[in-house]
């Protein structure tokens, strides 16, 4: 089958190269279509998100995306932003586990977040109204914040998950936190048989670095979500380690919750897990479960000896980390 394969900027070739040819060693039914997309390529097409690129994700319905940088204060809004709204990517589902061998403060963490991906402040609707005052528009609607909710219990039943908890600041943005919060507990009643509650962000935030096995799928409006991401990586090891999804009806999109991390582009010091790890996702997405399980096991075998990731100078070596997960393959 045909899969879009988009490297990006920044680590973007290193770490999505480094999954390619891991993928290869374990399957040789996926050919990859590989397509443009980054603030790299602009000048070359005049837009960071050729037409081209989105035509060949709608024509194969899966693509695998290394990350692509977005300018501060000026341009175009963010590629990934784009593709989530034009391929109504409505679901941003990011898994966060623990593995022996990676430095963690807690052990046996296993948590899902799943954000709402195509509403909310994160879309970056905003307007300068003069030199000194800009508004961003924070809109949430009763269909997507249902269509999402519905989606973590839906993914809560599949996977075996006991409950969902949803994130909200209701008690301050009563109309559109509270459009989310409503539609999260009318959800939620029609799957009585999960466990569900709901937590206001900021005391959530703290409940999940002080006791992080308190939770197991998190849903949440999209902004909250993208830093709830984050936060939930720095308790698996940090951004190497969070791999994730963007999932629609017709089309999904795979990729590391991490950026392009200029500081370490082109250094061959990246962390490849989170993009191998989001390669396994698209692997079992598209019902190739052996496939992603042989590349997990092999993946788990390198962090449990975790000298194998690293170099002769002692940083982490991308090559030689694929090259240890391709011999144990
Ligand atoms: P970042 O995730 O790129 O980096 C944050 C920190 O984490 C840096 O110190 C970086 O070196 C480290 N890091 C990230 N991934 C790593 C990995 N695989 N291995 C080792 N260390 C890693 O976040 P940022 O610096 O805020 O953003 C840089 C650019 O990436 C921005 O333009 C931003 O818009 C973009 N971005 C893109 C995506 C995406 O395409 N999905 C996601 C987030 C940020």
């Amino acid at each position: 089958m045909k899969i879009t394969l988009i490297y990006g900027d920044g680590i973007g070739y290193e770490v999505i190269r480094a999954t390619e040819e891991i993928i290869d060693a374990v399957t040789d039914k996926i050919e990859w279509e590989i397509m443009e997309a980054g603030a790299e390529i602009t000048d070359k097409y005049n837009t960071p998100l050729p037409e081209e690129t989105l035509e060949s994700i709608r024509r194969n319905k899966i693509a695998l995306k290394g990350p692509t940088a977005t300018p501060v204060g000026q341009g175009f809004r963010s590629v990934n932003v784009e593709i989530r709204k034009k391929l109504d990517l409505y679901a941003n589902l990011r898994p966060l586990k623990s593995y022996e061998g990676v430095e963690t403060l807690y052990k046996d963490i296993d948590l899902v977040i799943v954000r709402e991906n195509t509403e909310g402040l994160y879309i970056g609707e905003e307007e300068m109204i003069d030199h000194e005052t800009a508004v961003s528009k924070k809109i949430i609607t009763k269909n997507a914040s249902e269509r999402i909710v519905d989606f973590a219990f839906k993914y809560a039943e599949k996977n075996n998950r006991k409950k969902v908890t949803a994130a909200h600041k209701a008690n301050i943005m009563k109309f559109s936190d509270g459009l989310f919060l409503e539609a999260s507990n009318m959800v939620a009643e029609k799957y009585p048989e999960k466990e569900y509650d709901s937590k206001i962000i900021d005391a959530m935030c703290m409940e999940l670095v002080m006791k992080p096995h308190n939770f197991d799928v998190v849903v949440a409006p999209n902004f909250y979500g993208d830093i709830l991401s984050d936060l939930c990586s720095g308790l698996v090891g940090g951004l190497g380690y969070a791999p994730g999804a963007n999932i629609g009806d017709e089309c999904a999109v795979f990729e590391a919750v991490h950026g392009t991390a200029p500081d370490i582009a082109g250094k061959g010091v990246a962390n490849p897990a989170s993009a191998i790890l989001s390669g396994c996702m698209m692997l079992e997405y598209i019902g190739m479960y052996e496939e992603a399980g042989e590349i997990i096991s092999a993946l788990k075998e390198v962090f449990a000896n975790s000298k194998q990731m690293y170099g002769k100078n002692g940083m982490l070596n991308t090559n030689k980390f694929k090259e240890e997960i391709i011999k144990k393959i």
